[in-house]
């Protein structure tokens, strides 16, 4: 999976440093954890001790930029990332953001094409992607509301 990265990045003529290598392996190993820099950032010392907080901080613009990894925020104030696994063409996963509990899931069927047909039909425009948020409670919570 790694060297799927890798030739993108070297397609835009960035190497695989050994520090954006180990910020890319945090990243994949937490594909499902939305990270924020910190985390990353601590996760990535523990692979390669001598990093700092900035190198990770402009590992992660870059790879931002390249569409490698995918950043969010979900109303508190925090920049969250995950790596982009899906093929090319393949529409973003939603996320489900719990008001209680703060935890974010993720659905991963893309149930839009619908829209993006009726999108296309009306306007011309035609959609490529997309970054949905859907804000709920999520079932734990519920459960612990019914509970209380
Ligand atoms: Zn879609
Ligand atoms: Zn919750
Ligand atoms: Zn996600």
């Amino acid at each position: 999976m790694k060297e799927r990265f890798q030739v993108q990045l070297e397609r835009d003529s960035y190497r695989l440093t050994p520090q954006r290598e180990a910020v890319l392996d945090v990243l994949i190993a937490h594909a499902d954890d939305h990270l924020s820099a910190e985390e990353i950032f601590l996760h990535t010392r523990e692979i390669y001790p001598d990093i700092g907080l900035a190198t990770v901080y402009r590992n992660l613009e870059l790879l931002e930029k390249l569409g490698i990894i995918h950043r969010f925020d979900y109303g508190d104030g925090q920049n969250r990332y995950e790596i982009r696994l899906t093929e090319e063409g393949e529409h973003y996963h939603h996320h489900l953001i719990c008001r209680e509990c703060g935890s974010i899931g993720e659905f991963k069927s893309d149930l839009l094409e619908e829209v993006e047909k009726r999108i296309a039909d009306d306007t011309g425009f035609r959609v490529t992607d997309h970054c949905l948020r859907f804000f709920g409670i999520c079932a734990d919570c519920q459960k612990r509301q019914k509970d209380a």
